[in-house]
């Protein structure tokens, strides 16, 4: 009788999955000789912003620093009084003198024309003006004071995210649709208003900027709601609407794993349809955590993805019965943490090494094959097994490590693997 295995047949090949690309209008933001450019063929770039007092030009240029640093390539930054606006040139003179060329992204809400206006330094060292349609001005002012701060970014050539948000949503546009649905004969549920509502005052907010002069290449929208599956729904119709680069994001994400959850499940759906230029995870640092943990997650999601490579990533294993002691995990964060501490230096002095894959296994059920598929790769020994650590580099089994010091004797391998693969040929 034939065996089950040798009676299989190829017939059709499984698809491969990838991310959709959708086509949109390629914006420009940049600043010197660091040109960022979204939506069209670019990648999709990651942005977040700062939690520091903006007057503090010194504390807000380190925080924009340390987020840039970690790989956010655009950084915004709360410019809501005349002081904060008095404050931007300085916290890009501080930036620049840093040799830190992100561009700057001003968050204006309620006075952004009084500020672009009365602090031109401030209108011209910001790279790109987010502004909420929602929080412009009332009545007959509204436009008015949107026009003013359009006016200001089309006189200096910059881009402007019109950022539209549900909870600051422009009442006058709910207002009238929520009229409009009242008069149908099956009326559309309050959220399906709401989103329509979203879509149709960022829509009509970019024609409006597109009438005053604003070059439509310098428009990207963002409509932001809390809500996984709403989120979806609205970016899916704004992205059929419209062919502007969009800016993706979760608002109010929330704290820990509940925000870095529900931003990763709703970003990876759109993202995965071709919907989403840029990104930011609106994490709420937890006391503690570092503002750039939002970078993290956000770089993290696209390199999940394949849609960008950032850092080297480390393959460990989740531990089990087999293997009781925590040497593995300390290991595999270790080397975690010290890849992602270089990476600021490696990313110029070896070009390439982002793209490496490390694996940190607890034994030796799947440690020797999981480290053979990586680029260097460590099994460290479980319960009853002999106390020795073979090391795999390119596949084949290098050496094998002993001892008290086996995660410094490792790092050191990774280190030597990183400057002889990935370092610049003289
Ligand atoms: S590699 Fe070994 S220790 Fe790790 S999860 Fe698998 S069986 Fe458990």
């Amino acid at each position: 009788m034939q065996d089950s295995q040798s009676s299989q047949q190829l017939s059709q090949a499984i698809a491969i999955a990838s991310p959709l690309q959708r086509k949109s209008r390629q914006a420009r933001v940049a600043w010197r000789n660091n040109v960022v450019t979204v939506g069209g063929d670019a990648p999709v770039r990651v942005q977040s912003m700062t939690n520091t007092d903006t007057v503090d030009a010194v504390e807000t240029a380190i925080q924009v620093r340390q987020l840039a640093q970690a790989g956010s390539e655009m950084v915004r930054i709360t410019v809501n009084t005349p002081e904060a606006a008095a404050a931007v040139p300085y916290i890009r003179e501080q930036l620049d003198r840093m040799g830190e060329y992100v561009p700057l992204v001003g968050d204006f809400h309620y006075n952004g024309h009084r500020l672009l206006t009365d602090y031109p330094d401030c209108a011209q060292a910001l790279s790109k003006y987010r502004i909420n349609p929602g929080n412009v001005g009332k009545g007959d002012k509204k436009d008015k004071q949107f026009g003013q701060m359009i006016e200001i970014a089309a006189k200096y050539d910059k881009a402007v995210r019109i950022g539209v948000n549900w909870g600051s949503l422009d009442q006058e546009i709910m207002a009238e649709l929520m009229d409009q649905n009242s008069k149908l004969a099956q009326p559309w549920e309050t959220r399906q208003v709401m989103y329509e509502a979203l879509i149709t005052s960022a829509i009509s907010s970019a024609e409006l900027a597109r009438n005053i002069g604003l070059n439509p290449d310098n428009i990207i929208l963002s409509c932001k709601v809390s809500g996984v599956q709403d989120l979806i729904s609205v970016y899916r119709e704004l992205a059929r609407r419209c062919d502007y680069a969009l800016h993706l994001g979760l608002t109010e994400a929330g704290m820990g794993t509940k925000g870095t959850v529900a931003s990763t499940a709703a970003l990876s759906v759109l993202l995965q349809e071709g919907i989403g230029d840029t990104i930011r995870v609106s994490l709420t640092p937890q006391p503690g955590e570092a503002r750039t943990q939002e970078v993290v997650v956000a770089s993290e999601i696209l390199q999940a993805l394949g849609l960008r490579v950032f850092v080297p990533s480390v393959t460990a294993c989740p531990g089990c019965g087999r293997t009781t002691s925590t040497t593995f995990q300390e290991l595999a964060k270790r080397i975690d943490d010290f890849l992602r501490g270089e990476m600021p230096v490696w990313r110029t002095q070896f070009p390439g090494v982002e793209a490496m894959k490390v694996a940190v296994m607890g034994c030796i059920v799947n440690g020797p094959g999981e480290s053979k598929h990586a680029d260097i790769g460590i099994s460290l020994p479980g319960n009853g097994e002999a106390p020795a650590a073979p090391v795999f580099i390119d596949g084949e089994k290098a050496l094998t490590l002993r001892g008290e010091h086996i995660a410094e004797e490792f790092q050191t391998l990774v280190l030597e693997y990183v400057q002889r693969r990935y370092g610049q040929k003289a």
